[in-house]
């Protein structure tokens, strides 16, 4: 695989419904497609990027939440990143804090945002990069973009989620999205 010639996938591309299988080890090309996806994610400003968006039912996500006066990676919990992290067979463990609304967009669906009830606080366990397991816990936006992420790789989207006044507000674009009928995945993935 290519993985320089890996793109945003669009809803309602049929991947955003299929479920991520496990990665089964930490190779090259692992590699070279969580790098590609980083670069993906910083080009389109997001703060993170599901393997099915770029058309691979994996379980991988990378992250990059920045710091700003509100949110801070050394916080207790930590509300950002220091940096883009990747997120190989990731596991949310433990839920926790007050469910709140926020205003969520994803980068495959395009010019829809809607508020979506998720818990404050979660734990991750995954693998990085080098092949090791690591356990964080997070608050405010980190947390938020993991559950997220995750939902993707099981084929789950915001759309899903949001609540019915956002569902509501955003019929007719999610309608004009379908018949669009999404992008489609680059053959040779
Ligand atoms: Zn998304």
């Amino acid at each position: 695989m290519d993985a320089s010639r890996l793109a945003i996938v669009k809803y309602p591309a049929e991947i955003l419904r299929t479920k991520g299988r496990v990665v089964e080890g930490v190779t090259g090309e692992v590699r070279a497609v969580a790098e590609r996806m980083i670069e993906l994610m910083h080009e389109a400003e997001g703060v993170g990027l599901a393997a099915q968006q770029v058309g691979l039912a994996w379980r991988l996500f990378v992250a990059h939440v920045p710091e700003t006066e509100e949110r801070s990676a050394r916080s207790d919990p930590p509300a950002a990143t220091p940096g883009p992290v990747v997120y190989i067979n990731p596991k949310i463990t433990k839920l926790a804090g007050e469910t709140a609304p926020y205003e969520e967009g994803c980068l495959s669906i395009p010019d829809i945002t809607g508020d979506v009830l998720r818990p404050s606080v979660a734990t991750i366990t995954a693998t990085d990069l080098s092949g090791k397991q690591f356990t964080q816990t997070a608050g405010g936006l980190l947390a938020r973009c993991w559950q997220h992420e995750i939902d993707h790789l099981d084929g789950v989207l915001i759309l899903d989620r949001m609540t019915q006044t956002g569902r509501l507000k955003n019929r007719a674009a999610v309608r004009e999205l379908e018949r669009n009928g999404g992008s489609r995945v680059p053959k040779q993935l």
